[in-house]
Parts: C-alpha cells; sequence; structure tokens
C-alpha cells in the first residue's frame, strides 16, 4: 500500500496552449479512500491516465510513498511505466476475456507474474469470496448478468494485491439497484483490504457515499 501525491501537475493535449489540468495538487494518505467528483469533460480521467502512467504531464510529480513515478519532462524525465506502477485499474470499459472462465479471468495476471500455483488458488478463491461469486468461477463471461461481470472485473484487478486501485466510472453501465449494491460491497472491501483508491464519478450521491 501507498500514499498518492501529485505537485504542481499541469496536462496540455496541444503542446502547452491549453491546459486540461491546471497546477493540480492532491495528497491521498495511504489507505484512503479519494474520490473524484465532477462534469463530463472537466478532466478527471486525465488525471487518472497520468496516475496510472498512461500519460505523462507537461510539468509535475507524482509520488507513491516515497517514489517517484513521473517527474519533469524531455530528457529528464523520469516515468514509471503503467505495468511497473503495481496499480490496479478498473474502467467503465471493462473488458473480460471471452473465451476464459471467471477463474482463469483472476488468475490470468497472476500466472503472468509466474505465481506459485497453490498461491494463485488461494488468492482467487479469497477474492471471489469477498466478492460472493465462488458459485460464479467455472462459468464463462458470456453466462453472467451485468452485475456480475463487474464484480469478476473488480476481483480480477484486486486478486494481485496492488498498492493502488484507480476506478474509473466503473459502476456506469449498471442499473440502479445494482449499482447500490456494487457500491456497497465495493467500499467493504476497500475497507478491509486497506487499499488506497481514487475512485471517479459524475454522481454526486455516489461521491457522498463512497468517499472518506
Ligand atoms: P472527464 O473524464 O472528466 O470527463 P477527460 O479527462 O476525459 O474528462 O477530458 C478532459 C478534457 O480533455 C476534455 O475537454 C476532453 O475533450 C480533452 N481530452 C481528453 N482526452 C484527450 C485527448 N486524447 N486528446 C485531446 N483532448 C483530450
Ligand atoms: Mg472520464
Amino acid at each position: 500500500m501507498a500514499s498518492i501525491s501529485i505537485k504542481n501537475m499541469s496536462v496540455s493535449y496541444n503542446k502547452g496552449k491549453s491546459y486540461v489540468l491546471d497546477n493540480l495538487n492532491l495528497e491521498v494518505k495511504d489507505g484512503e479512500f479519494c474520490v473524484f467528483l465532477g462534469p463530463s469533460g472537466c478532466g478527471k480521467s486525465t488525471a487518472m491516465h497520468c496516475i496510472a502512467g498512461l500519460l505523462h504531464p507537461a510539468s509535475g510529480e507524482i509520488r507513491f510513498g516515497d517514489e517517484v513515478m513521473t517527474e519533469g519532462s524531455g530528457k529528464k524525465k523520469t516515468f514509471v511505466p503503467p505495468q511497473e506502477r503495481n496499480i490496479a485499474m478498473v474502467f467503465q470499459e471493462y473488458a473480460l476475456y471471452p473465451n476464459m472462465t471467471v477463474r482463469e479471468n483472476m488468475s490470468f495476471a497472476l500466472k503472468t507474474k509466474k505465481a506459485p500455483k497453490e498461491e494463485i488458488e488461494k488468492r482467487v478463491n479469497y477474492m471471489a469470496q469477498m466478492l460472493s461469486i465462488e458459485q460464479l468461477l467455472d462459468r464463462r463471461p458470456a453466462e453472467l448478468s451485468g452485475g456480475q461481470r463487474q464484480r469478476v472485473a473488480l476481483g480480477r484487478a484486486l486478486v494481485r494485491d496492488p498498492q493502488v486501485f484507480l476506478l474509473d466510472e466503473p459502476l456506469g453501465n449498471l442499473d440502479a439497484k445494482l449499482r447500490d449494491q456494487v457500491r456497497y460491497e465495493l467500499k467493504k472491501i476497500q475497507e478491509q483490504l486497506g487499499i488506497t483508491t481514487i475512485y471517479v464519478t459524475h454522481d454526486q450521491t455516489e461521491a457522498m457515499t463512497m468517499a472518506d
């Protein structure tokens, strides 16, 4: 786990003619649940992409704990690539591997990292239990409801034991009742795991119920 610190971060998509984010400063404490709330187009996803390492800002610095992830620009820049940041991301357009079972979907990242078989099984079973999807482990995504798929996507992200969890409007395509339920479970799991989380939404109720 780690805190997230952003200092004087500015982002431009047109080489400095205009700035989507202008001098953003933010401290998220270790284990905290932070929510970005704002209208469409205000720069929420842009900030998330910078934290994830999918985008390099024009200026500013991002740290996880004491470790610099992003700093400077041009030749002098420090930039840790996304796969080395130990983050888990779930976006609205999450895609499960359709030809893999839920268990295989959830095991995939750990298998790629060559984790021992027993370890993978233990972590997948634990996360499946947390998310109440144990009975779905042998099904494929096509045999699941929207809410179940969303839970599998969360499980697949969390099973890797990431230091930072990034969620960008992850419940957008669920109906109201399911949103309530997954929201509640997500918050509970985040508290139990104590994982530093940033959650993006344009829904005020969601922001108020989720954020620390
Ligand atoms: P949000 O997630 O809050 O809806 P975004 O971060 O996606 O907002 O977008 C912020 C602004 O940056 C918007 O005006 C959007 O049009 C612009 N933008 C986002 N991505 C790009 C891109 N790849 N190229 C140019 N402009 C972009
Ligand atoms: Mg967005």
